[in-house]
């Protein structure tokens, strides 16, 4: 039964017993116009009650007017009988103690015990200086009937506070299985930022409040709110946008972080902590704050507290024990996501380690191996052309004679940064070794290679790089190989002609770019078996004679 139920079925009750007392005590009191009028007051506030809606009876002033109300009325009934001193008067006191037990209001059924204890007291006095058998029996009686009546309201208190225990518990089941909601919502968010717009939103969907926002506090007095459901509502913000905020204007924030607890607010124009800032909450019309810190006090994420203000009304206890839950829950799903980020980053990283050469940032020949073994088969399989670019600077060594290793190391990252930015996105670039390069270019075939190739010499021909006493250049030679669609070669068969054509470029002279022949071209034109020829004997490399000099490529192969 609720609280509704209670009262009215008591005050039915209240009426019969009244009506019977009337009709006990007899007399003609029910024609009596007082009693009549209170007696149907009574009945048809009762229909009244009904009619009510249950939620009213939440509120206290409520329970008190009511218990108010009957209690007069009652007592005038009783007045008006006339039997004070006698036993009805102690069947009225149960029936007073009760309805106040039962609407809830402690001071008044201290009222109504206090006003019978000196009613009974002036029937006992009477009864005593009456001193006679018939009195002494009154006495007896009407004691029995107060005991009857105590045990009677005792009863009635326990049914009370039963049903607001149950009411209570009914309201933290259901704030619970929201929390659980929430923080199975709160689990399933990827990233940090996730995390935060789904705490906000969940906490604002459980607590009423005017603004909820989640802060965290920086050093020198300055703070910054992550996320707040204004950002939110302005969607496209939301992940990017954080507010600066002093807190000298948060008291609530540093107090509630320094004390590691949740902090409960209900009245800013009350409470010592809001002290200072009383005028300007007042203006932006803040009644009452709730700050609870996310349990994430990391010197990376920063101490996170989330805040709450409410226009109107405080906040409950009840709103501040689901704010600190619902925060608990959410500073572990937040160190879970620290945690998951940093693993995935460390791990991006490393991965990058592994593939990157750490001089120039390129990939490294590790990497570059296996794109090459994966477009080239992809090329064979679907009859795309392919190229690959070998780079190796000319005279290398001298620059790391004269300049020392640091100046070779620095040119040879500048030289990288230079062919880089002449390259398309879908080539890959990569340092194969020490002053050597190479670039896998997918979907282009060699006379296109050929033309990037050149491209390429003339900007790193035309850069510069700083050395201890002026600027310097240095020249690369390219050997070019590759198929065009239809044509088939294997990744090894594509390096070591781009090695002997890089030869071949050194050969004739450096600066410049050389490309070999088609990998299976069925018949290889007489220039082109010359240069073949002469590409085989370039390997390794024999010391300069007058052979190789004469058999230098053809202009038609070597540009540049
Ligand atoms: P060329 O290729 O024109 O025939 O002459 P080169 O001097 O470049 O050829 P060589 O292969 O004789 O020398 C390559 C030099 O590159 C030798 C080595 O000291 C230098 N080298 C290789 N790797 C690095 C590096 O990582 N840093 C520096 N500073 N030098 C390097
Ligand atoms: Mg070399
Ligand atoms: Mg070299």
């Amino acid at each position: 039964m609720d609280r509704k139920g209670l009262i009215l079925n008591f005050r039915w009750l209240t009426l019969l017993l009244s009506a019977g007392l009337l009709e006990l005590s007899g007399g003609g009191l029910l024609t009596d116009g007082v009693v009549v009028a209170a007696l149907t007051l009574m009945l048809f506030s009762n229909l009244g009650l009904h009619l009510m809606p249950t939620p009213l009876f939440r509120y206290r002033p409520h329970w008190f007017g009511l218990t108010l109300a009957d209690v007069l009325l009652v007592s005038a009934v009783v007045q008006r009988l006339g039997v004070l001193q006698g036993e009805a008067f102690f069947l009225y006191l149960p029936v007073i103690g009760l309805s106040a037990c039962i609407h809830g209001q402690r001071g008044l059924a201290g009222t109504v015990a206090a006003v019978a204890a000196v009613y009974g007291g002036m029937a006992w006095g009477s009864g005593v200086v009456m001193a006679s058998e018939a009195s002494r029996g009154l006495l007896f009686r009407t004691a029995m009937l107060a005991v009857m009546g105590a045990a009677f309201g005792l009863m009635a208190l326990r049914v009370r506070l039963q049903v607001v225990g149950q009411q209570l518990a009914e309201a933290r089941r259901r704030d619970l299985e929201a929390v659980v909601r929430a923080a199975h919502r709160l689990a399933t968010a990827g990233t940090q930022s996730e995390l935060l717009s789904l705490l906000v939103r969940s906490t604002a969907e459980l607590v009423t409040a005017y603004r909820c926002s989640v802060v965290v506090l920086q050093e020198a007095g300055e703070a910054s709110i992550l996320v707040s459901r204004e950002m939110l509502a302005l969607e496209e913000h939301a992940a990017t946008h954080t507010l600066r905020i002093h807190t000298s204007d948060y008291p609530e924030l540093t107090t509630a972080v320094a004390a590691r607890s949740l902090l409960r607010i209900p009245d800013v124009q009350r409470h010592r902590v809001t002290r200072g800032v009383r005028g300007k909450l007042a203006d932006l019309g803040i009644r009452s704050l709730l700050v609870a810190p996310l349990a994430v006090d990391d010197p990376v994420l920063g101490t996170l507290v989330l805040s709450l203000a409410k226009r109107r009304g405080p906040f409950t206890e009840r709103d501040g024990n689901v704010v600190d839950l619902i925060a608990n829950v959410a500073g572990t799903a937040l160190k879970n996501t620290y945690i998951r980020e940093t693993l995935e980053a460390e791990r991006h990283s490393l991965h990058r380690m592994a593939i990157t050469d750490s001089l120039t940032g390129l990939y490294n020949r590790r990497f570059f191996d296996m794109r090459l073994e994966e477009e080239s088969r992809l090329a064979v399989r679907h009859g795309l052309p392919l190229s690959l670019v070998l780079l190796d600077v000319d005279h290398f060594k001298r620059v790391n004679d004269t300049h020392g290793h640091g100046v070779g190391d620095r040119v040879l990252a500048e030289l990288a940064r230079v062919i880089g930015a002449n390259l398309r996105q879908t080539d890959c670039f990569a340092r194969y070794g020490g002053e050597e390069f190479v670039i896998l270019m997918p979907l282009t075939d060699p006379e296109g290679a050929v033309a990037k190739a050149e491209e390429i010499r003339l900007a790193v021909k035309e850069a510069t790089h700083r050395v201890d006493d002026g600027m310097m250049r240095v020249t690369v030679s390219f050997g070019v190989s590759g198929f065009e669609p239809g044509q088939t070669a294997s990744p090894v068969d594509l390096l070591s002609l781009a090695d002997r054509a890089v030869y071949a470029a050194k050969r004739g002279g450096r600066d410049r770019v050389c490309r070999a022949d088609p990998p299976s071209a069925p018949a290889l034109s007489s220039q082109a078996q010359t240069s073949q020829s002469q590409l085989d004997q370039s390997r390794p490399d024999p010391p300069q004679t007058g052979q190789s000099r004469s058999a230098d490529p053809p202009s038609s192969r070597v540009s540049g």
